[in-house]
């Protein structure tokens, strides 16, 4: 049994008796439909590191694989959509899979967003720590630069912040500082800054 890439109906002659599209045709706008779907997709995972370095949460290295993971499961899928709509294969599963992914960036770079943005400057508490060690990794656009210190949280030993670069420079390990962090309005807690004792 084969459907229709478009609209899904089975189809026994080459035109589709539900929408009245030939096989090629459908397969074309099952494509446009398809890089429609991706450029939404690619959109949210460009939004989604930005905006983590404008409001970086606390935890936001386990943030990071889990996109990263999502981020190439939904590859995986679109690179098997398009091999099967060329050979003209069943497609529903996958189409609704694949579909199930594309907001998943942009609703986790508008929490983000919000959590950080609705949080009042007033909310910002200071740890006193101690800077343990720095990471910096270059990268293609930003670089990630990590300051780690010893965690005021329970069942953590260190904290691993986001900082930019002038405070990446700022400091040295072994320097006491106080970390401001800031609630977040939908109680994720973010890295707010870094400051001398
Ligand atoms: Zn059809």
């Amino acid at each position: 049994m084969t459907r229709c890439l478009d609209c899904g109906a089975e189809r026994t002659a080459d035109q589709c008796a539900a929408c009245g599209l030939t096989s090629a045709a459908a397969e074309v706008m099952f494509r446009r439909r398809f890089l429609k779907r991706t450029a939404v997709f690619l959109g949210g995972s460009l939004a989604f590191p930005y905006i983590s370095q404008i409001y970086p949460p606390l935890d936001l290295d386990w943030m990071l694989v889990f996109f990263g993971v999502l981020f190439f499961v939904a590859l995986a899928v679109a690179v098997v959509l398009d091999r099967r709509a060329r050979s003209r294969q069943d497609l529903e599963v996958l189409k609704r899979i694949y579909a199930g992914f594309i907001p998943l960036p942009l609703i986790l770079a508008a929490t983000i967003f919000i959590n950080g943005k609705l949080d009042s400057k007033s909310n910002v508490t200071y740890h006193p720590t101690t800077v343990d060690s720095r990471y910096n990794m270059p990268g293609i656009v930003r670089g990630t630069r990590r300051i780690f210190v010893r965690s005021w949280r329970d069942g953590q030993r260190y904290e691993r912040l986001a900082v930019d670069a002038d405070d990446y420079d700022r400091f040295r390990p072994g320097d006491p500082v106080f970390v401001g962090v800031e609630p977040g309005a939908l109680g994720i807690p973010w890295y707010y800054g870094v400051y001398r004792h």
